[in-house]
């Protein structure tokens, strides 16, 4: 069999979880599996090379950064292999050059394209536990790029279905995929098994457990997904095609903190303008998330949108720069907000869930901005200081607790 298994950061945050993860993978090996072993840099190592750039340069060029960052993860692969070795196995390190995991050319937000698995087949038959690093890979002028923070994952399941892996295990500090993140939802509970569809909904609006491309790969290649603890043996989540039991109403609660709402007030109310606006937005490579129109009144409309938080500056740029084509009043901007969303399959065929949603915010007397709605998921725009109680009365009047 083989099997690749992934550990995050706070699984490998020094020698002695290094030694903990580097024994759980040669249980693997010792069994007669091929193992092939995904980090992520140790503990908080990418914040801290991320400050470190930004102490001798507030905006440092996207190239210079991911090859900053890509150290991070280097250093935790060489440490796991001398630590194999210390325990008498056969271990190689190998970053993404090496393996050649090549990707778009984006840096900072880079898409794996296609990886190279003839070396790793190599070192797997000379029998070595195989370990790469998470989050990097190379672009076609043969520079280091990242795969967006969170990356490490899609790394692990890209080289699962490159590898036709027979499992791919997704190490973390908590026990699986849980109703709500339950650093912020005590009463939150772990989740057996979940959809593709549903998991992705949970990771794109916030679930930072996974990194929403990883859950897009592997719906795509039929990779079946584990989520489960480094440090305890407790059986993790199940990440499939279609779940056994009934689908849940609401399978879960995420919040999503990096927001920014921008209004741009005063527009034309002419065919054109919507496009133009999203269109300088999409050119300046700016995720445009939830979008509002106002009704035409006096010949003028608004268009709100949300953004991510830290592409406030590049999107006021890129409207500044279409300012002159664009009759407009003025611009506003809010980044004390946050999102929260409800995600369930069920929902589905269930009318109502939205509005006992939003009951319960009412109940608790938090204001919502903005709604907007798909087949399977509810989500408002709150203030950021309100996400924590938003989300246990959302989980509370769900009944999402045992
Ligand atoms: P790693 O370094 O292992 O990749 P992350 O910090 O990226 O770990 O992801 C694990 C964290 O995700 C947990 O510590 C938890 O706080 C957070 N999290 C957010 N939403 C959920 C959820 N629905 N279920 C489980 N954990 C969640
Ligand atoms: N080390 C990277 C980060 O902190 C990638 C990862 O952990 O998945 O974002
Ligand atoms: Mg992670």
């Amino acid at each position: 069999m083989l099997v690749v298994k992934k550990f995050g950061g706070t699984s490998v945050a020094d020698n002695e979880r290094i030694m903990n993860v580097a024994k759980r993978c040669i249980a693997d090996y010792k069994a007669g599996n091929d193992v092939v072993v995904v980090l992520s840099a140790m503990g908080k190592q990418t914040d801290v090379l991320i400050d470190m750039a930004r102490s001798i340069n507030p905006t440092p060029p996207r190239r210079e950064l991911d090859m900053l960052m890509t150290t991070g993860e280097q250093i935790s692969v060489a440490m796991m292999a001398m630590a194999m070795d210390s325990l008498g196995v056969p271990a190689i390190s190998l970053n993404a050059y090496q393996v050649a995991m090549h990707t778009t050319s984006v840096y900072g937000n880079a898409r794996l394209k296609r990886i190279d698995t003839e070396r790793i087949r190599n070192e797997l038959d000379l029998k070595k536990i195989v370990i790469i690093t998470g989050f990097q890979g190379v672009n076609k002028y043969d520079d280091y790029t990242t795969l967006g923070r969170g990356g490490s994952d899609t790394t692990a399941v890209a080289l699962a279905a490159a590898l036709h892996a027979d499992k791919c295990e997704i190490y973390t500090d908590v026990e699986g995929v849980y109703t709500a993140d339950p650093r912020i939802v005590p009463k939150a509970r772990k989740l057996k098994e979940i959809t593709y569809d549903e998991m992705l909904d949970l990771a794109t609006l916030g679930a930072g457990v996974l990194h929403n491309r990883s859950v897009e790969l592997a719906k795509k290649y039929g990779v079946r997904l584990v989520v489960r603890s480094s440090m305890s043996e407790a059986e993790g989540t199940v990440i499939k095609e279609v779940v056994k039991m009934e689908r849940m109403l609401v399978s879960g609660v995420a919040a999503d903190k990096n927001v920014t709402r921008i209004s741009v007030v005063g527009l034309d109310d002419r065919p054109g303008v919507a496009f133009r606006l999203f269109d300088a937005l999409a050119k300046a490579n700016i995720n445009v998330d939830m979008i509002l129109q106002s009704i035409g009144r006096h010949d003028t409309k608004d268009i709100t949108f949300t953004i991510p938080r830290d592409m406030e500056k590049d999107a006021l740029d890129a409207i500044e720069g279409i300012k002159d084509t664009l009759n407009m009043e003025h611009v506003d901007t809010n980044s004390q907000v946050a999102k929260v969303s409800i995600v369930g399959a069920g929902m589905m065929s269930n009318p109502g869930v939205a509005s006992k949603m939003f009951e319960c915010l009412f109940n608790a007397n938090i204001n919502i901005r903005m709604i907007s709605t798909s087949e399977i998921r509810v989500t408002v725009l709150i203030d950021e200081k309100e996400v924590e109680k938003a989300m246990n009365v959302i989980h509370d009047m769900f009944g999402l607790d045992d």
